[in-house]
């Protein structure tokens, strides 16, 4: 066993891959404040470097075939297990996500699952035509480079998301990390590297100027891009001079609709967990929701006792499942939204102030009743513990509703009918729908965006050939 598979705990993972003392810049503990290690600070010259090496290494790489990819990543994906512990503790101080519930110890486990499966999902040549005529076959190679540029929500299973497939896929790949959430992406990265070959996979740390030059450096060929809509926009103009093949994951503001034939008991938990996992700093979370004016205050008095009852606090306790927001502009963004929302006469439930007793960054499970389409806490992403519960009473009105604004993520319809659900499933504008469910995510389904959630698609066959170029070869 190599020395990263016997560590044992997080100080280990962060002293393998911080900054020398006083080169490196403070990351923070964000429940508590403290110093957890120093994020290197690496520059433009440094990720020219690294996409040179990682520009050298693919030919190789690629050379190696499906067959011994696959048994690296099935490496790769033991090595993240044996390190799982760890990597959930370092994950969840920096990020701030609760070791319990569907946090830390989630999205670490979620790791292995996305890798594993990227590395054994057959993606077979396909023949289109094979008679009289001619033939004519399918396939899909390497496409090269891949940057990925990641953000500080879900940084290890984002980061995954874009490396795993890729990697598969016989590229390698040039990542940057959130400069919020460096060291656990920078953690994980050093596991990987344990079993692959060198500078097949290579973590770059820096901020907006490395994350831009990642997008539009020549020789890269594709990026894989989770992060706001108007990063994205910045990316594409980024690519104009690379023609680098893009897959955006953007923001999202995903309206959840509940059916009059729903059961709020029944459908309370599943709720809640859709709209505040991670906190409520996931992109597609349920971030609106309509209910039937029959269920309303029944559905709203079930969200704010699941509220109430719900622990939040310092994520290494592991009584806690709601943790902090994970930087400052983002607990701004939250408060901002909610005080306004007051300010127009909105009903706060619960919650709706800061949480000081807890630490600077926390702010609690807040409700918002009696608030309509138009308030900037329903039209805009709040990316964080505060739900809008907006009251109709024609379907067609939810419907429009949820169809109104520019995001594209998600959404979900709530009802006993299945059938019914599926009918107004069908004409919700978002890239996946669920019914009486939120968010669930699967590595054989893909998932993506439309409108501006951004294109492409990431996850199974469809996430394969997302980070490949198609070939035809006919005769
Ligand atoms: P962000 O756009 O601020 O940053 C994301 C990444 O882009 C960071 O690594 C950042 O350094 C980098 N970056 C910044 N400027 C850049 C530029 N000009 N060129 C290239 N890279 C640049 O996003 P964030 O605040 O880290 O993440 C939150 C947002 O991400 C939310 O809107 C959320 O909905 C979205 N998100 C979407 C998905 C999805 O799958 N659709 C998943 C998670 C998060």
């Amino acid at each position: 066993m190599s020395d990263i598979t016997r560590t044992r705990d997080e100080t280990a993972l962060v002293a393998r891959v911080q900054a020398a003392d006083g080169e490196g810049r403070d990351i923070h503990d964000a429940a508590t404040g403290a110093v957890i290690g120093q994020a290197p600070v690496h520059t433009v010259a440094d990720l020219d470097d690294a996409i040179a090496r990682a520009k050298a290494a693919q030919p190789a790489w690629e050379g190696l075939g499906h067959g011994k990819r696959a048994e690296l990543l099935l490496a790769a994906a033991d090595a993240i297990e044996a390190n799982a512990e760890p990597l959930a503790r370092l994950l969840s101080r920096e990020q701030g996500k609760p070791l319990s519930g569907p946090n830390a110890r989630f999205e670490v486990g979620a790791c292995a699952t996305w890798l594993r499966d990227a590395a054994t999902t057959p993606l077979e040549p396909q023949v289109l035509v094979d008679d009289e005529s001619g033939y004519a076959e399918l396939s899909y190679r390497a496409v090269g480079v891949v940057g990925a540029i990641g953000p500080w929500n879900w940084p290890l299973m984002i980061s995954i998301w874009q490396i795993a497939p890729a990697l598969r896929m016989g590229d390698t790949v040039v990542a940057k990390p959130s400069e919020y959430t460096p060291l656990s992406v920078l953690a994980l990265v050093d596991i990987l590297n344990e079993v692959l070959p060198p500078d097949v996979l290579i973590a770059v740390s820096g901020g907006r100027d490395v994350g831009a030059r990642l997008a539009s450096h020549p020789d890269i060929d594709k990026v894989m891009f989770t992060g706001s809509t108007a990063t994205g926009r910045r990316i594409i103009e980024g690519s104009a001079g690379n023609l680098a093949r893009l897959t955006l994951e953007l923001g999202g503001n995903d309206a959840g609709i509940v059916l009059p034939d729903a059961d709020p008991a029944a459908i309370a938990e599943g709720l809640f967990w859709g709209a505040f996992i991670n906190t409520g700093q996931t992109c597609a979370a349920l971030k609106r929701l309509y209910v039937h004016d029959s269920l309303y205050d029944e559905v709203v008095a079930a969200l704010a006792d699941l509220a109430r009852a719900t622990p939040m606090g310092v994520g290494l306790d592991e009584g806690n499942v709601l943790g902090p927001l994970q930087n400052r502009q983002q607990f701004d963004i939250v408060k901002r939204l909610v005080d306004d929302a007051a300010s127009r006469g909105a009903r706060i439930v619960t919650g709706g102030t800061p949480a000081t007793e807890l630490g600077e960054l926390f702010f609690p499970v807040t409700i918002v009743a009696d608030v309509e389409d138009g308030v900037p806490l329903v039209d805009e992403e709040q990316f964080g513990p505060a739900l809008p519960v907006i009251r109709y009473t024609d379907v067609e009105d939810a419907i429009a509703s949820a169809n109104r604004l520019e995001a594209g993520l998600g959404a979900s319809v709530w009802s006993t009918d299945r059938a019914a659900a599926r009918e107004v499933a069908a004409r919700l504008q978002a890239g996946t729908v669920w019914i009486n469910g939120h968010g669930g995510l699967h590595p054989k389904v893909p998932f993506g965006g439309v409108k501006g959630s951004g294109y492409g698609l990431e996850f199974g066959v469809e996430g394969l050939k997302s980070v490949a170029v198609p070939q035809v070869i006919s005769g």
